[in-house]
């Protein structure tokens, strides 16, 4: 479903991805791991073309994204374009990115009654639904401030499930939450790669990891240094980095 190719990115004189290549199967979880400032969060802001590249292309499900290619010149999608790209990528922060002054239901069907036009008793129905899918039926009605961050967090993926996206990118979803917190969120996160949905998530939870993808890569200084499946990258490393890298998070 997802196809990175030789992808490069630059700030400035910083060279943040370097050549990435990688596949992302329909219904596979790939896990990204790798040490602050190796480019994780790059990366999956270049999918959703949150931000721009310098180089090689990445495809979602047969589109190339944020750009159209006519002859041999490659121009930047229009931002009509890249919003409609982005509808069908479902994202979620480390940081809750609910929108404050809205309840859990109200911000799970503001996309789907805003911008893609449902009927609102349609967006309502298929929102309460999708709340308790996350566990949250009983919280429709709650403000962000009136959840913890682990029932913030599961109101993010329930509202980045309501575009019905393709593919879910996830950049520390646990990362910012109190460890007891934790399970529940990576609980529904389990319940979707069961249920079949193509991910990628930047995580430091190697019991994740090595329970639920399908793939692990290991990426420092802007390459993926291995990738595999995740019994081989996780519990036999190849590459001392990666090895290192382990020792440092378990
Ligand atoms: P972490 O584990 O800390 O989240 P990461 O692997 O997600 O790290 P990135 O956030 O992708 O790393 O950042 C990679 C490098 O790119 C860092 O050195 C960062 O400072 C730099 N960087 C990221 N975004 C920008 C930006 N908008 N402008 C300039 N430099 C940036
Ligand atoms: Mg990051």
């Amino acid at each position: 479903l997802v196809e990175i190719r030789r992808v490069r990115k630059s700030f400035g004189a910083h060279q943040v991805l370097r050549d990435i290549s990688l596949d992302a199967p329909e219904g596979t979880v790939t896990v990204l791991l790798g040490p602050s400032g190796s480019g994780k969060s790059t990366l999956l802001r270049c999918i959703n073309h949150l931000e721009t590249i310098d180089g090689g292309r990445i495809m979602v499900d047969g589109e190339l994204i944020g750009y159209r290619q006519t002859g041999h010149t490659t121009h930047e999608m229009t931002p009509r374009q890249i919003a409609r790209q982005r509808r069908g990528i479902g994202m979620v922060f480390q940081r809750f990115n609910l929108f404050p002054h809205m309840t859990a239901l109200e911000n799970v069907t503001e996309a789907p009654t805003g911008v893609a036009g449902v009927p609102a008793a349609a967006a309502k129905a298929r929102g309460l639904d999708l709340l308790d899918r996350v566990g949250l039926a009983d919280f429709a009605r709650h403000y962000p401030a009136q959840l913890s961050g682990g029932q913030q967090q599961r109101v993010a993926i329930a509202r980045a499930l309501a575009m019905s996206p393709k593919l879910m990118l996830f950049d520390e979803p646990t990362s910012a939450l109190d460890p007891e917190l934790v399970g529940d969120v990576l609980d529904v996160m389990r319940e979707l790669a069961r249920d079949g949905m193509t991910m990628i998530v930047v995580t430091h939870e190697i019991g994740f990891a090595r329970g639920v993808a399908d793939q692990v890569v290991f990426m420092d200084g802007g390459v993926v240094v291995e990738s595999g499946d995740a019994a081989a990258v996780i519990d036999a490393p190849r590459r001392q980095r990666t090895r290192n890298f382990l020792e440092s998070v378990r």
